[in-house]
C-alpha cells in the first residue's frame, strides 16, 4: 500500500504539492488527471524518491520514503515508473536492453536475466522483437519495451506518467492495452493520463488534482458523470 500523507513540495518559493493525502491499496487501479502543471508528475517523483519533500510523509509497504537510511535503491525496485518518453540504450538489442536491470540491479546470472526480458517482453506483445534494436521500434513498442524493463524488476507497483502522450495518435492504443492487462492481472497503478477514456474503464478510482491539490477523488462514474467541483466540470467540457 502506498500512503501520503500532508505531503507539500516546494520548488524554491514556489509551493507545487499543498498538503496531499493519498491511500492506494494493494491491487488498485489509480488514475490522476488534471491541467497540466496542477503537479501530478511531482507527486509520482516525490512516491519514488526522484524529489526529496518539504512536509508531510509517503510511506510504501509501511517504509518511509524520505527518512534518513531508507534503502532508496531496493524501494524503487518495488516501484517501476515509465514515463513519457525513455531513452533506450541504442547499441543493446530489446532483449539486452530488459535484461540489463536485473543482471546490474538484481544480481541474476546472464541466462536467468535473457529469460526474465523474454518473459517480459512476450508479456508486452513484443516476443517477434527480442532482437531487434530500438531503432527499429514504432513509438508504442518503445514504449512497450519501457513497460517490459520495468515489469522485469518484478515491480509491486507501476506508476505511469502519461506514458502515450508523446505517440502518435495511431499508436496510443496498443500502449494502453498493455496497460489494461496489467491492470486485469491485478497490478497496483498510479496513471497520469490525458487519456479519458482509459481512466473511465481501466480505473477504481480517478483524482483531480487542481494547482497543487487533489481536489477531487472518486469512481470514474462520478467523476466522469457527476463531478463536483466547479474546476473539474471545467476541465471536463474543455476535453471533450
Ligand atoms: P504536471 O505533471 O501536472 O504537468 P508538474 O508536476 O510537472 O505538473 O509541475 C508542477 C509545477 O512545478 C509546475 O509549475 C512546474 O513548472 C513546476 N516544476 C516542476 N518541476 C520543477 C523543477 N524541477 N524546478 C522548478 N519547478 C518545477
Ligand atoms: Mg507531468
Amino acid at each position: 500500500m502506498i500512503e501520503i500523507r500532508g505531503l507539500e513540495k516546494y520548488f524554491g518559493t514556489l509551493q507545487v504539492l499543498k498538503g496531499i493525502d493519498l491511500t492506494v491499496p494493494k491491487g488498485e487501479v489509480l488514475s490522476i488527471i488534471g491541467a497540466s502543471g496542477s503537479g501530478k508528475s511531482t507527486l509520482l517523483y516525490c512516491i519514488n524518491a526522484l524529489e526529496e519533500i518539504q512536509a508531510g510523509s509517503v510511506k510504501v509497504d509501511g517504509t518511509d520514503v524520505h527518512a534518513k537510511g531508507t534503502d532508496i535503491n531496493a524501494l524503487r525496485q518495488k516501484l517501476g515508473m515509465v514515463f513519457q518518453q525513455w531513452n533506450s540504450f541504442p547499441h543493446l538489442t530489446a532483449l539486452e536492453n530488459v535484461a540489463l536491470s536485473p543482471r546490474i540491479v538484481k544480481g541474476k546470472t546472464k541466462a536467468e536475466a535473457r529469460d526474465i526480458a523474454a518473459k517480459q517482453l512476450e508479456h508486452v506483445g513484443l516476443a517477434d522483437k527480442l532482437d531487434v534494436y530500438p531503432s527499429a521500434l514504432s513509438g508504442g513498442q518503445q514504449q512497450r519495451l519501457a513497460i517490459a524493463r520495468a515489469l522485469a524488476m518484478e515491480p509491486e507497483y507501476m506508476l505511469f506518467d502519461e506514458a502515450t502522450s508523446a505517440l502518435d495518435p495511431e499508436l496510443v492504443g496498443e500502449v494502453l492495452d498493455t496497460m489494461r492487462l496489467l491492470a486485469e492481472e491485478g497490478m497496483t497503478m498510479i496513471c497520469v493520463t490525458h487519456e479519458m477514456n482509459f481512466a473511465r474503464d481501466v480505473s477504481d478510482r480517478v483524482a483531480f488534482f487542481h494547482q497543487g491539490v487533489i481536489e477531487e477523488i472518486d469512481s470514474p462514474d462520478k467523476i466522469f458523470g457527476a463531478p463536483k467541483s466547479e474546476h473539474l466540470q471545467k476541465f471536463l467540457s474543455n476535453i471533450r
